[in-house]
């Protein structure tokens, strides 16, 4: 097994008819899409088809649920309208033979110590109801790293789920993960550490790990902005986190993962960056 590279969604720069987008990805040898379901986990049939289709070619296919999941609110309702949009979003993976179910833990919480702690053990318990309930077949959680302070989902937050959580693996966004943290990935051993506390802590878990990796504008409160793949900070400093850290890091650690480029309105750009550095390095 290697590492597998592309995108979220569909890049601006690709301007063809949606049957001709795997073939442009091909052409920059990627093999990985992130489907956004950004308002809710639908699908024409033509696209469902198409999707069953580009695995056949080798393509690896994940889902990236709304952004209104929101399983840790102290509002129930909001909670249980959750489950029912995930719910979904597991038939429908199962539906096109996806796996890997990406979502945002969310906000909803009380931002305290013992509020957060709460609505991740909210979390937890609602995810072992939803697969003991439903039959998930070969389809896991990957709850994402959150870009704002704020926000559920830093590293040890995403790591008690994981480990609470049978079917849940960690999706490590490395831009929200610097940028919730105000800038902490400044070198290649502080992604190290990072990634090795990550390894040691879930073990198991962390050979399916999920990324996603580009640079990012961040404030006081977290994230602000996904950076265009190449362009500096607003204060003309190079965006991080940096991305040849990061692919060098897949080899020294021996990481096999599937890596998504966010990367704003260049998407391809990034993915085929980091993929072209990975096999110069293999
Ligand atoms: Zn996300």
């Amino acid at each position: 097994m290697i590492a597998k590279f592309g995108v979220a969604g569909i890049p601006v720069n690709y301007k063809g008819k949606m049957e001709g987008f795997f073939d442009w990805l091909k052409s920059m040898n990627l093999n990985a899409y992130e489907v956004q379901c950004n308002f809710g986990f639908r699908m024409s049939e033509k696209t469902k088809q198409m999707l069953l289709e580009s695995q056949k070619q080798g393509f690896y296919i994940s889902i990236h649920g709304p952004y209104y999941i929101n399983l840790g609110s102290v509002n129930s309702d909001v909670a249980e309208r959750s489950v029912d949009i995930l719910q979904k979003g597991i038939e429908l993976a199962k539906e096109i033979n996806c796996t890997r179910i990406i979502f945002h833990p969310g906000g909803g919480h009380e931002n305290t110590e013992q509020g957060r702690k709460e609505a991740i053990d909210r979390i937890v318990n609602y995810l072992n109801t939803i697969s003991s309930n439903i039959d998930m077949k070969d389809v896991k959680f990957y709850p994402e790293i959150g870009g704002k302070t704020a926000n559920l989902g830093s590293l040890d937050e995403i790591i008690e789920i994981c480990k609470k959580c049978d079917k849940a693996y960690p999706c490590i966004d490395i831009a929200h993960l610097h940028a919730r943290e105000n800038g902490s990935i400044k070198s290649k051993e502080i992604l190290r550490s990072k990634l090795q506390y990550l390894q040691q802590q879930i073990p198991e878990k962390f050979k399916q790990i999920h990324f996603h990796a580009y640079t990012i504008n961040y404030g006081e409160k977290g994230e602000i902005k996904h950076l265009v793949h190449g362009e500096n900070m607003p204060n003309g400093e190079v965006g991080l986190p940096n991305l040849d850290w990061f692919v060098e890091l897949l080899h020294e650690m021996n990481i096999e993962p599937w890596v998504i480029s966010e990367a704003h309105d260049s998407q391809e750009l990034g993915a085929k960056y980091m993929r072209d550095k990975y096999f110069e390095n293999a």
